[in-house]
């Protein structure tokens, strides 16, 4: 685990000057990668998630929780136990994990230490092997540190002593009104990225969530907590020079955002072309599960109107221009881009002819020279766009002694671009070109769980439904501009309940309506290429031959395809639809496996906390964590999560993760 990999990061002023560099060097790596890997084979399914903590450190004799910015030091330790453990075969089963630095000095990445297999069975160490995380973490915490699996930590950027140890706002990096850039990792990475976003946007970082009204809130809301200082112009007043919006909570750097902990998960396809289907069918559930996984109400110690953490994250790191942003006219920028570099995807990128040209509706902006340069190299039309269209942004930090790299050996340059693209869904090339490892997909909307036992139930919930999907050949496209729809009512409060959702409504090839093929046995290497009708590369794709690359495609209407629908509806079915659900497509295609009555049963106590979590039986985090506030008895309506607030949830949900309080209403019957 490369902690510190030291190096001289430029400035934007610098960094900039070299951008074309980077660009240019980055597609002759990835076309390099793709001449090596683009016919690599894998014959098993691998997969993996990643869990991130916040290291909370209580200081008990005041009731107040706090953010402990040691988690260098524990990371540390963690990596040491995994050096040991890759010598020691007995020591590997209780390590079993691999630990990564993120972006806050409070927050720990952990992942298995090897990916899962595709058996069934091995769906039954996800749990276990997160709660072996849980508890190796702990082993290197103090006796009054705790790791919690908060989406967002409602108090971060509150005036008072909630940094352990205690440091003032301000600092060069993000220039915050309410967080240090001590909060930020120590990596010179995370606090150039930092002022490298603000430099290159021309002013801070902006996010505007709406607050929530509540019997006392004031209306309008105008934050009286926002300080002022007079180190720098732009914090005269955040709330007189327009940053600060009224009846919002408004906070200025990125680590509101990248502050934020999630779920991730990634799937190893056998071949590029499975990858590239997988994305596309995994893409317009981004949406449903953020809202399903809904965790993130509060924010700078106020209850706030939405549930989610996404489009807090989007804003902390918009690094655009206001010309890009479309408030100018063109003039010194190149284009006017539509959304931040944190977003929703803006384009299908599978060959498989059910990729009909309507169903990528959003206007593409893309670097014309990077597509010619691909399209030359034999790179097809969809993915073409994909790579040119990430290529429009700039590198945000490139070291010096990186600059100039042999493009045969490295993926440095590509990676530059690749990895700050932070969308809903991620395509994963080969590492490198010798690398064992595939082309893999990466699925990113979801917030992170309270429990062990809800992320282990997601991330098998996810699997599940990429199997399925390849198993039934599943068809979930609608255009994209309705996933971006989607994408924005997910957020609102209770959206999981109280908002619908564009979906397909024939999921099933047309010539088996409604009737799934046999299934592809989880893992099963030969099936699953038997079973998988793959489109042969270039050759038979004329679906997109005559697209020219980012002209909107041709007006069919395919509004009939799709219609608004429940969560419920798309997770456990509407029978009366004939619409089987994204459950029951996973329950049949797990009927279509040969697997032990115990394990299957094991897989349903998982899948039942997702059903309930879709007809409303169970709350979301979300929910359940505003009743949590609301129901206290220092909650004044007022909308303000405070201190004691703060302090009583994390250690409520401390207890639920321990098993000393059951919580029905989140959880049902599962004990964790
Ligand atoms: P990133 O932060 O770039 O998304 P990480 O290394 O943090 O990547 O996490 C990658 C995830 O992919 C982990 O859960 C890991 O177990 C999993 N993984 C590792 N190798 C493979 C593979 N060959 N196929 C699929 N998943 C893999
Ligand atoms: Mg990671
Ligand atoms: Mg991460
Ligand atoms: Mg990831």
């Amino acid at each position: 685990m490369g902690l510190l990999s030291l190096g001289t990061p430029m400035h934007w002023d610098e960094a900039k000057q070299y951008a074309d560099h980077v660009r240019a060097h980055g597609i002759i790596q990835f076309l390099n990668l793709w001449e090596a890997t683009k016919n690599s084979q894998k014959d098993c399914l691998l997969w993996g998630d990643e869990i991130e903590y916040m290291v909370v450190s209580y200081d008990d004799e005041n009731k107040k929780a706090k953010l402990s910015l040691r988690v260098w030091e524990i990371l540390q330790e963690l990596a040491k136990e995994e050096e040991e453990a890759a010598n020691d075969p007995a020591k590997k089963l209780f390590v079993n994990s691999s630990w990564h630095p993120e972006y806050g000095r409070y927050m720990l990445e952990g992942t298995p230490g090897e990916p899962y297999m595709g058996l069934p069975r091995d769906l039954l160490a996800v749990e276990r092997n997160m709660k072996l995380r849980r508890e190796l973490a702990c082993k290197f915490m103090k006796p009054n540190e705790v790791p919690v699996t908060l989406t967002s930590y409602p108090r971060l950027g509150c005036a008072g002593e909630g940094l352990d140890p205690h440091h003032d706002p301000h600092g060069p990096a993000a220039r915050s009104l309410f967080v240090p850039d001590d909060i930020i990792n120590a990596h010179v990475r995370f606090p150039t990225l930092t002022a490298n976003i603000r430099r290159r946007r021309g002013a801070k970082v902006a996010i505007n969530t709406p607050i929530f009204h509540d019997k006392n809130t004031p209306k309008p809301f105008i934050d009286p907590t926002i300080p002022t200082f007079n180190d720098y112009p732009e914090d005269k007043n955040a709330i007189e020079q327009g940053a600060a919006l009224p009846d919002h909570i408004y906070m200025d750097a990125m680590a509101f955002g990248m502050g934020c902990c999630c779920l991730q998960i990634t799937f190893q396809a056998v071949n590029v072309e499975e990858a590239r289907k997988i994305y596309d069918q995994m893409a317009p559930l981004g949406p449903i599960m953020l809202a399903l996984t809904a965790a993130a109400p509060i924010y700078r110690g106020y209850l706030s109107d939405v549930d989610c953490r996404w489009n807090v994250i989007a804003q902390s790191v918009d690094d655009r221009t206001e010309e890009e942003r479309g408030l100018k006219p063109l003039k010194n920028s190149k284009y006017r881009i539509a959304k931040s570099r944190y977003d929703s995807i803006d384009s299908y990128i599978s060959n498989d002819p059910s990729n009909k040209p309507e169903y990528n509706d959003i206007p593409l902006v893309f670097d014309e020279d990077i597509y010619k340069k691909l399209s030359d190299n034999g790179i097809d039309n969809l993915l073409a766009r994909h790579i040119s269209h990430l290529f429009i942004r700039d590198p945000l930090v490139i070291f010096h002694e990186l600059l100039n790299v042999d493009d045969n050996e490295s993926t440095d340059h590509f990676e530059n671009l690749q990895s700050t693209n932070w969308q809903t869904m991620r395509f994963k090339p080969p590492p490198s070109k010798t690398s064992p490892i595939g082309w893999r997909v990466e699925f990113r909307s979801m917030e992170i769980q309270l429990t062990d036992f809800e992320n282990a139930a997601f991330a098998i919930f996810i699997v599940l439904v990429t199997r399925a999907v390849l198993s039934f050949n599943t068809n979930f496209y609608i255009p994209i501009s309705k996933v971006d729809e989607n994408m924005k009512v997910a957020q609102n409060r209770n959206a999981v309940l109280g908002e619908k959702f564009h979906f397909r409504k024939q999921i099933f090839p047309q010539s088996r309506p409604g009737t799934p093929a046999a299934g592809t046995p989880f893992g099963s290497p030969k099936l699953s290429n038997a079973t998988l009708p793959r489109t042969a590369p270039a050759a038979q794709n004329n679906t997109h031959s005559n697209t020219s690359g980012g002209s909107l495609a041709p007006g069919l209407d395919r509004s009939d395809e799709y219609e608004l629908m429940t969560i419920d509806e798309i997770i456990n079915g509407a029978p009366s639809k004939g619409f089987p659900g994204l459950l029951g497509l996973v329950n049949n295609y797990l009927n279509t496996l040969n697997i032990d009555i115990e394990t299957r049963c094991e897989i349903s106590k998982y899948l039942e906390l997702i059903k309930k979590r879709a007809n409303g039986t169970l709350m979301t985090a979300a929910t359940w964590t505003r009743q949590f506030v609301q129901n206290h008895p220092e909650y004044k309506q007022d909308s303000v999560v405070s201190d004691r607030i703060n302090y009583d949830l994390v250690k409520m949900i401390e207890k639920i993760n321990k098993g000393e309080v059951q919580v029905p209403e989140l959880l049902g019957t599962f004990s964790v």
